[in-house]
């Protein structure tokens, strides 16, 4: 590909230009190539890892107690007696990584949530040992729990909160993305030509699917701009009232910008639902475990919110591919599907027919799970049981970890990689009380400002084409950045992400895009004489 012409790199695909960048980036084989466009973390939790293999480990014991005349045979666990057998083996591997800690857990399943030890234990053995179909295909009996009250700390923490809400768990958020999408579709909720409202910037896909031949929706963009924080305006949010406006999809804490709504926005945007008791909000929170005490949409307005979570960032766990799809009990979707014209409940009575005798009591998130395998595959819906074990595990993990001294550590890696950025960028770290730091959004104009005054940030910003800072940096020096306007920012802006590189690579950034300031000051100060 030919990367000289600055018009062609601004017409490149989000996808294109990571992967231009990536083999510019490379050229040179001698340097070190740094990729901060991914948001794919650098490190994972271990202890509820360890707790999974051990776990796998008395599972595997549990199934070699039947067949034992036969070779390579084993059978399924036994419910009877396995409390006890759990115990022994507890007992008599004392101080292995991991197995401490899964009897912990089967403490606190005990003690704090008044579960049935028993049953529990027997439900994580048959789904790590993956013997059975997921069943309930929307998610296992206790792990549906479990995984619910670690949602519940997390996204709605001691915010008010009345009634229960159910999930899904799903292959990530990707998965759940797609098929609440196509769902809230067959549902005619959304159908071609509707407007939704997105939450700018955000995450690409959340721009491109509505905009498939198989969707063709319309989008109305809410921007949360920099000079707000990266918060919505209230006259962005007031677009909201216009019932024209279907559905609001959003990430909080946003992707890129890495910050949460205020408590303020949230206040307002409360005050708008309640103007407008029909608006569907899907939530995508995929970051806010990385907050401290946040609080989601879908505590605030629980009836109107579709809540997606995913253990892919927290855990560092993007290859297990798992997530939830969250949903109040009493939600306006229901309420839509079953206000719908005699005519489409008709057509998806038919629809569901083959599951269930009552479609009509069939809920909206039920309708995902089947919608998820064509319907007519429902009875092998549902996401695969030991990754459903090792969600459980991640939750309890956190449920018992009172302290929060993983989600300290998770804090202090993205602070600290942040602090290395600016310290070489030679600038002052910018302080924001809603930034959870996992991206960040380097704004080109007040950068170029502060390191060498308005004059300058004003010629640079002409000068430069869409995407052109980029390649320079990733020519001259093998960092890799991605570009805030594909995610929908209105500056020449570039996404560093802290996730995945180490400290010293951050450093090493703020060195590049430093040295390739001075460069472009030297030209300006050339111009300026000439
Ligand atoms: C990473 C990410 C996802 C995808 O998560 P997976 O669980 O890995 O599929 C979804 N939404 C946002 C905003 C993300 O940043």
């Amino acid at each position: 590909m030919d990367f000289s012409n600055p018009e062609k790199l601004a017409l490149l695909s989000p996808f294109e230009l990571k992967d231009a960048l990536i083999e510019v980036a490379s050229r040179q084989s001698d340097r070190l190539m740094l990729n901060a466009g991914r948001g794919n973390p650098n490190f994972l939790a271990t202890t509820p890892r360890h707790g999974f293999f051990q776990f796998g480990l008395f599972a595997m014991s549990e199934a070699e107690r039947s067949y034992m005349y036969m070779e390579d045979i084993g059978g399924f666990p036994q419910r009877d007696g396995i409390e006890a057998r759990f115990e022994i083996f507890a007992k008599a591997h004392p101080g292995v990584p991991g197995v401490d800690f899964i009897e912990a857990a089967v403490s606190y399943v005990r003690d704090q949530l008044g579960l049935s030890v028993g049953d529990f234990i027997y439900e994580m053995c048959e789904a790590i040992l993956g013997c059975n179909y997921p069943v309930p295909d929307r998610m296992l009996r206790l792990s549906e729990k479990i995984v619910g009250q670690y949602i519940h700390q997390e996204m709605i923490g001691t915010h008010p909160f009345v009634g229960n809400f159910d999930m899904y768990a799903v292959e990530g958020g990707t998965a759940a993305m797609t098929y609440i999408f196509n769902s809230l579709r067959e549902n005619h909720i959304l159908e071609a030509g509707d407007t939704i409202a997105l939450g700018m910037p955000i995450f690409t896909p959340y721009i491109e699917i509505p905009l498939l031949n198989d969707y063709q929706l319309v989008e109305l963009m809410i921007d949360a701009p920099a000079e707000n924080n990266w918060q919505f305006t209230k006259k962005e949010l007031d677009k909201l009232l216009d019932p024209k406006v279907k559905a609001f999809f959003l990430v909080n804490p946003s992707n890129p910008p890495s910050v949460k709504m205020s408590d303020e926005v949230l206040a307002y945007l409360a005050d708008v639902v309640k103007q407008r008791p029909d608006l569907i909000i899907l939530t995508d929170d995929v970051y806010g475990t990385f907050a401290d005490n946040f609080v989601s949409l879908f505590a605030i307005c629980p009836h109107n919110t579709i809540l997606v979570y995913s253990f892919s960032k927290y855990f560092g766990a993007t290859g297990w591919r798992m997530g939830v799809v969250a949903t109040h009990e009493n939600n306006v979707i229901d309420e839509k599907i079953a206000n719908l014209p005699e005519e489409k409940r008709l057509q998806l009575d038919k629809r569901y027919s083959s599951i269930t005798t009552d479609p009509r009591g069939l809920k909206f998130i039920d309708r995902l799970v089947a919608d998820s395998r064509t319907v007519a595959l429902n009875h092998t819906a549902g996401v695969s049981t030991p990754v459903q074990a090792q969600m459980t595990l991640f939750s309890l993990f956190s449920l018992m970890d009172e302290a929060e001294d993983y989600k300290k550590s998770m804090k202090r890696i993205v602070l600290r990689r942040k602090e290395a950025l600016y310290r070489e960028l030679g600038l002052p770290m910018p302080h924001d009380p809603n930034s959870v730091r996992y991206y960040h959004l380097l704004d080109l104009g007040p950068i170029a400002t502060q390191m060498y005054g308005a004059e300058f940030a004003t010629w640079m910003l002409k000068l430069l084409k869409p995407n052109e800072a980029l390649f320079r940096l990733a020519e001259e020096t093998g960092v890799i950045l991605l570009p805030g306007r594909g995610f929908g920012t209105q500056h020449q802006s570039a996404r560093v992400s802290l996730a995945n590189l180490n400290e010293y690579d951050y450093a090493n950034i703020g060195r590049s895009i430093r040295k390739m300031a001075a460069e472009f000051y030297a030209q300006f100060l050339a111009e300026k004489k000439a």
